[in-house]
């Protein structure tokens, strides 16, 4: 039997209108609106798409957003004065900064300079140590997703066996931690699984692979997970974003995996707007805390 398709749009929309309803609730409170201010640097083609894709989101759930631009050619310092006029704005409950910056910016002083507070990416070393210590203020938006798809398809996390394809700061790690802590009241989506992380250092991947109850491929190589690495009615997720030929693939062959695995989520169509729901989550999260 193929396996059944994990439809993370529609997972995504469900999240959205639960995101909407409690800001229209708030709004009519006459309490504070949350509010995402989006910061783009430069020209970057597939860059304005994920920001137009965030910011259309917000509106449609009812959230205030902002865009702020600059030039490729912009000084670290410019963004630095931005995000602190941010920082200080009562409106802006979360920052977006749009990755990757220009080559002149250092990524990881940016990223410290934005408050933790309205940190709704999760990226801030304050943020990532709360996750680690297993008391987070946010759970970053990609492996949030991955997390929610699982859950809200009815797909148990503890005492599973994952493995996570990638070690990346923005999806393979923090997917881990998520997955692998301790449930508590502080931090009640933590999975509660003995979880795998593999990489380009690991001998004999496809192995691995194939013990995985649930794979999740973050690696960034189109198609690299192929059905010999998939265990009969595993689920897989496919964080993966790649252009082939002008074309949006995963990092999972859809084809050969799908007569294997017992879940399967695609590309397009299924981390990706989970990562936009969880977005709006964040920063629903962020006007409640400050
Ligand atoms: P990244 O920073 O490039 O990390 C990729 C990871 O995969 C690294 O840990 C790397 O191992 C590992 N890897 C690469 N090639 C490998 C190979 N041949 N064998 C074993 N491991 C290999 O990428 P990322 O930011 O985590 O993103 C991963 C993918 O997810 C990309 O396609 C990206 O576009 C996509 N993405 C999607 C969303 C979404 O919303 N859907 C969000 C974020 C990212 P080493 O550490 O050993 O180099």
């Amino acid at each position: 039997m193929p396996a059944l398709k994990i439809d993370g749009q529609a997972i995504a929309a469900s999240i959205q209108a639960e995101v909407a309803a409690v800001v229209a609730e708030r709004v009519q409170a006459g309490r504070r609106q949350p509010g995402l201010a989006a910061v783009l640097v430069g020209d970057n083609p597939a860059s304005e798409v994920y920001v137009r894709n965030k910011r259309k989101a917000c509106e449609t759930a009812g959230l205030a957003s902002w865009l702020h631009r600059l030039p490729a050619t912009a000084s670290q310092q410019d963004l630095l004065d931005l995000i602190g006029t941010l920082n200080g704005d009562p409106l802006v409950s979360g920052i977006l900064v749009q990755l990757p910056l220009p080559k002149q910016m250092d990524e990881g002083a940016v990223i410290r300079a934005v408050s933790p507070l309205k940190d709704v990416d999760c990226f801030h070393p304050e943020n990532v140590g709360l996750l680690a210590a297993g008391h987070p203020r946010f759970l970053p938006c990609t492996p949030l997703g991955v997390h929610q798809m699982l859950v809200r398809s009815g797909i148990s996390i503890a005492g599973k066996q994952i493995v996570v394809i990638g070690r990346s700061n923005i999806v393979g790690k923090p997917l881990a931690l998520i997955l692998m802590q301790k449930p508590t009241k502080a931090f009640p989506e933590a999975g509660d699984a003995t979880v795998t992380v593999v990489h380009r250092g690991t001998r004999d991947l496809p192995s691995i692979c194939r013990q995985a109850d649930i794979l999740v491929a973050a690696v960034g190589v189109p198609r690299f997970v192929t059905a010999e690495m998939v265990k009969p009615g595993a689920a897989v997720i496919d964080v993966g974003i790649n252009s082939v030929d002008g074309k949006l693939v995963g990092d999972v062959d859809e084809a050969s995996v799908a007569a294997v695995a017992g879940w399967l989520s695609p590309v397009p169509k299924g981390v990706g707007p989970m990562t936009i729901a969880m977005l709006l989550h964040n920063t629903l999260r962020a006007t409640m805390i400050s």
